[in-house]
């Protein structure tokens, strides 16, 4: 009887060891020729103010629907992409997408993912820059999202195309703040004009008190640095409620809008719909 328990808990541990490494398989072979045949999308998820009616911005994130195996999610590739220096024209892609989509909602602003690897290569700012000067969109409407991890490797470097974004008007936002171990550091030193409270916190708000106290204290911070103070992963109105209490300028999450594709934004904007848009009518 031991010895068959032994036997299926070893062959469960192998069937999720299998179906993992068979996904990472698939990434490695496929990602590459998903991104040259332009398989991958974007989704983006509004941003709002307090309120938590007025949309301010979008967040492109991306999709890829695989032919044979499904919806693969950032989480499954973007690493790998990293690994296998897919992650560079992956990230092109992705900001001249959103930059294209963007053109369609003017106004708006328009924010994307950059991977710290994006970030350390020499001719980042102006691949940047490039890209927003084709999609002829104004370089104040483009938010670029990093990580600590930007900034942890190669400090000078990370602060010197920090600069230089930002003295060409794209807006830096710290994303997943709270996470890493040394953010107030960095709040300092480098020149970030928003940070988005990772949604850890707001999940464990309800359940510890010291989450909320952690919070109040994470907005108060951003506030008193005359930075924006985002909350991602909004999911209840008592989460709303007290956010917009304390004095968070903006939100994003579930409880009031998923990424959806664009034409799905098109519609929350009351944008009609463009018959010669491929994907946009339904
Ligand atoms: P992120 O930038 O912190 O994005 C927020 C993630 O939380 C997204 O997951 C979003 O769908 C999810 N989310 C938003 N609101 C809620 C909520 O209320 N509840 C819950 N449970 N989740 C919520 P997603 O799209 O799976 O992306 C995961 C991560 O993958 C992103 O985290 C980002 O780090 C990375 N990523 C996505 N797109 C890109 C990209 O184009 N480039 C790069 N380098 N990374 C990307
Ligand atoms: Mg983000
Ligand atoms: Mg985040
Ligand atoms: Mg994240």
């Amino acid at each position: 009887q031991a010895k068959n328990g032994g036997r299926n808990r070893y062959s469960f541990f192998e069937r999720q060891m299998d179906e993992a490494l068979r996904l990472r398989k698939v990434v490695e072979d496929d990602l590459r020729a998903a991104i040259l045949a332009d398989e991958l999308q974007l989704h983006y998820q509004p941003q709002y103010k307090a309120n938590g009616e007025e949309i301010v911005g979008v967040e492109a994130l991306v999709r890829w629907p695989h032919p044979q195996h499904g919806w693969i999610s950032p989480q499954q590739f973007i690493a790998i992409a990293e690994e296998r220096g897919l992650i560079i024209p992956l990230g092109e892609w992705v900001l001249r997408k959103a930059c294209e989509d963007a053109k369609r909602w003017p106004g708006l602003r328009i924010a994307v993912n950059v991977s710290p690897i994006q970030f350390r290569q020499r001719d980042f700012v102006s691949s940047v820059m490039n890209i927003i000067e084709e999609a002829d969109i104004d370089p104040t409407r483009v938010e670029l999202e990093v990580t600590e991890g930007v900034v942890m490797d190669d400090a000078d470097a990370a602060e010197e195309a920090m600069m230089e974004l930002r003295a060409r008007g794209v807006r830096l936002a710290l994303d997943d703040f709270g996470t890493g171990y040394s953010s107030l550091i960095y709040l300092r030193r480098f020149a970030f004009d928003k940070i988005k409270i990772d949604r850890s916190f707001l999940e464990s708000m309800e359940t510890t008190g010291e989450s909320a106290i952690l919070v109040h204290s994470v907005v108060h911070l951003g506030r008193a640095l005359g930075l924006t103070v985002t909350a991602e992963g909004v999911e209840t109105s008592e989460q709303h409620r007290f956010l917009q209490a304390l004095g968070c300028h903006e939100l994003q999450g579930y409880l009031f809008s998923k990424p959806v594709p664009a034409h799905e934004i098109d519609k929350m904007l009351g944008i009609a719909p463009d018959e010669s848009r491929s994907g946009a009518v339904a």
